[in-house]
């Protein structure tokens, strides 16, 4: 057996389409298609714990994968190729850890040098989105992406597969597409927007900037004036029309695996889904509303023992590292959380109920994370009809009844007490279990000055 990880970034469930990606909606129909899976964060920092370690963010911390996580690529035997678009998920956070072959775009010495300075740091991890923004400088972020494009992964991705034997390979593939700024080719563009490329691009970028507060209770909940009502619809277009591009190149990749190797699983998800104001923000705050968690989940099998199922249960993405390593006869390492999905579809167990979590703690000007911190814990309890949230950053709950309001409109936490109580618990229970970061793991103190003042010298800041 091979097993083929693709990753997709801020890829939102409703993207899986017959008209924006038809590849991908042949595939979830003769594979299993998991209706409710859900990420362990919003972001791709709290996601990727779920996705390649089986923890929870909150576990061992996010944004970097720290000593105490095992990695998927680690606890295989099989080859591992991994391919890696973007600074958030590349060698710098350890991405790379476990990995036989592995492909960033961190290769130029500017960056390695970054790279140095954070491994070097544990603390640095509070400077995530300035290194981003220095990796964007690296690529002229105004007129072409700041990742790697999808042709150039699914390029790569087929070349190392050809190098490889046709049985026992494990290849994760994570593509940026979908994700902030909009460059989709033009063969994929549709829909006539009505704003350009660089204006609509221009206007994500100052929302980002001028970031509206996220979790303050004196935050309007609406921030989609900030962007006209025309930059908008434009940015819903290209952001599909991203779909539409990354949907051939997943075919080539899949349709490419297939020819070379023999027996081939593809297991296919977002790391987060995408908000466009549904909840009053753009993007991927620190928010845990369903468009930000219920994210595709696909496995497609040329085994015909994986076929033509719908999951409907929720599904935590924390049992992906589990599942592969199944797939490739290798135990799961000891600190994981999740199970095999090839045991839900055996046992179909749709009559169990499970409560799914997702967690994050951190605040929407942090970037990627910042130290494990109890006080500042969003928890999010996911059941088959219900959602609540727990957000000490408020300190005000949550429930909602996804059945008869899936958009999570109306907060029924004062209509329904025993169902809030009882899932306030898990919460709860949860919450106990996390121990907060050390001053030592978390602090700042002086040295951020230093390093600081290195990346300037370097060029890449400006004071
Ligand atoms: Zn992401």
């Amino acid at each position: 057996m091979n097993v083929l990880l693709i990753t997709l970034d801020a890829f939102r469930k409703d993207l899986v389409s017959g008209s924006h990606t038809p590849y991908l909606s042949k595939i979830s129909k003769e594979g299993v298609t998991f209706d409710n899976a859900i990420s362990t964060g919003s972001g791709t920092s709290s996601s990727f714990p779920g996705i390649l370690a089986s923890s929870l963010p909150m576990d061992y911390g996010y944004a970097k994968f720290r000593p105490e996580h095992v990695t998927l690529a680690e606890q295989l035997d099989s080859t591992t190729i991994g391919i890696s678009s973007s600074l958030p998920t590349s060698s710098i956070y350890n991405f790379n850890r476990g990995f036989n072959r592995w492909n960033d775009n961190v290769d130029n010495s500017y960056l390695g040098e970054i790279r140095k300075v954070i491994r070097e740091n544990d603390w640095l991890l509070r400077l995530g989105e300035k290194a981003i923004k220095i990796g964007e400088k690296m690529f002229d972020s105004d007129n072409s992406p700041s990742y790697t494009p999808a042709n150039e992964v699914t390029d790569t991705a087929l070349s190392e597969l050809n190098k490889c034997n046709k049985n026992d390979n494990f290849l994760w593939a994570h593509y940026m597409e979908t994700h902030t700024p909009y460059f989709p080719p033009e063969e994929f563009q549709f829909g006539s927007p009505s704003e350009g490329i660089p204006t609509v691009n221009k206007h994500i970028d100052s929302y980002n900037k001028n970031k509206p507060k996220v979790n303050s209770p004196t935050t309007p909940e609406d921030t989609s004036s900030i962007i006209p009502k025309s930059v908008r619809s434009s940015m819903e277009k290209y952001y599909k029309s991203e779909a539409k591009f990354l949907d051939r190149e997943i075919k080539r990749l899949v349709e490419g695996a297939k020819r070379h190797l023999e027996e081939v699983t593809v297991i296919i998800c977002a790391d987060h889904g995408e908000e466009f104001f549904e909840h009053g923000h753009f993007g991927h705050q620190p928010k845990l509303y369903e468009e930000l968690v219920n994210v595709p989940l696909i496995v497609y099998s040329t085994s015909s023992d994986i076929a033509e199922k719908n999951i409907r249960r929720p599904t935590s993405l924390l049992n992906i590292p589990p599942t592969v390593c199944d797939l490739l006869d290798r135990a799961p390492a000891d600190n994981w959380r999740g199970e095999s999905l090839l045991s839900i579809l055996d046992e179909g167990r749709s009559d169990e109920n499970p409560k799914v979590i997702s967690e994050l703690c951190h605040s929407a000007d942090q970037g990627l994370g910042g130290p494990i911190n109890r006080d500042k814990a969003i928890i999010s309890v996911r059941s088959d009809e219900w959602k609540y949230i727990l957000n000490n950053q408020i300190e005000k709950d949550r429930l909602y009844n996804l059945k008869k309001d899936e958009k999570e409109k109306e907060n029924v936490v004062d209509d329904h007490p025993e169902i809030g109580d009882k899932l306030r618990r898990i919460a709860e229970d949860r919450l106990a279990e996390i121990t907060n970061d050390s001053d030592s793991e978390s602090s700042n103190g002086d040295i951020s000055d230093n390093v600081e003042d290195r990346l300037e010298e370097l060029g890449y800041i400006n004071s």
